[in-house]
């Protein structure tokens, strides 16, 4: 059992669940699951620039453990944005707001489009949102994201930016800086987004055991435009 990321291999509990949070470089159990699918559908040798020619990669929200490894991959190819870049400092990142400010890009624009719990922040409504990030990716690019949940048993919950207070924004949508949360229409929208197709993550409750995640932990969602 170690840390993909950085081979660490001891562990503490972060926000309450043990075993979270790499001790050697902090990342946490999503981040581990994200560099094995990124492996799996964004890294596989001579298979997606073969296929797209060379990449180019849109990191949105950049993770501090996931952003060197993609950075060392990609070069000058890969992009980050983000609406607060003083959050990460670690990386050279545009500011642009989501969706209006990403008119700059022009259509097929990027090989691949990386976010993981993004979607939650963005004020409006996420199939908005997922349409524009499908009109920025190249034939034959990929989407590969998360959010929390998606929450299965219920209906979305969208409108955060219009309640008055942090503390309502809380009780509904379990964070103060959560405008949503998701639940099955939106894995229904996905499935049933055009000009593309759903692919599965890959990743097996055997593999998530070796990088100490309990299992099922972290779905990924990852969604391939057609080719024309
Ligand atoms: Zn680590």
């Amino acid at each position: 059992m170690a840390c993909n990321i950085c081979s660490g291999r001891r562990f503490s509990a972060w926000r309450g669940r043990s075993g979270e949070q790499c001790d050697t470089c902090g990342a946490l159990a999503r981040h581990r699951i994200a560099l094995a699918v990124y492996q799996l559908h964004l890294f596989e040798k001579g298979g997606r620039e073969k296929q797209l020619g060379n990449m180019r990669v849109l990191h949105l929200a950049p993770e501090p453990s996931l952003h060197p490894i993609l950075l060392r991959k990609f070069g000058a190819g890969y992009v980050c944005a983000d609406a607060s870049p003083d959050r990460y400092p670690h990386a050279d990142c545009l500011k642009l707001y989501f969706p209006g400010d990403f008119k700059i890009f022009p259509d097929r624009y990027f090989s691949a489009i990386i976010h993981n719990h993004v979607l939650e922040h963005i004020p409006g409504h996420y199939g908005d949102h997922l349409l524009e990030f499908s009109r920025l990716l190249k034939p034959g690019g990929r989407m590969i994201f998360t959010v929390p949940g998606p929450y299965a048993n219920q209906k979305t919950i969208e409108g955060g930016e219009k309640l008055e207070s942090d503390a309502a924004r809380e009780e509904t949508f379990l964070q103060a800086d959560h405008f949503k949360l998701l639940g099955a229409d939106f894995v229904e929208f996905i499935d049933q987004m055009p000009g593309g197709r759903r692919i599965a993550d890959g990743i097996t409750d055997e593999l998530r055991a070796q990088l100490n995640v309990r299992p099922k932990k972290a779905p990924f969602f990852i969604w391939e435009k057609s080719m024309e």
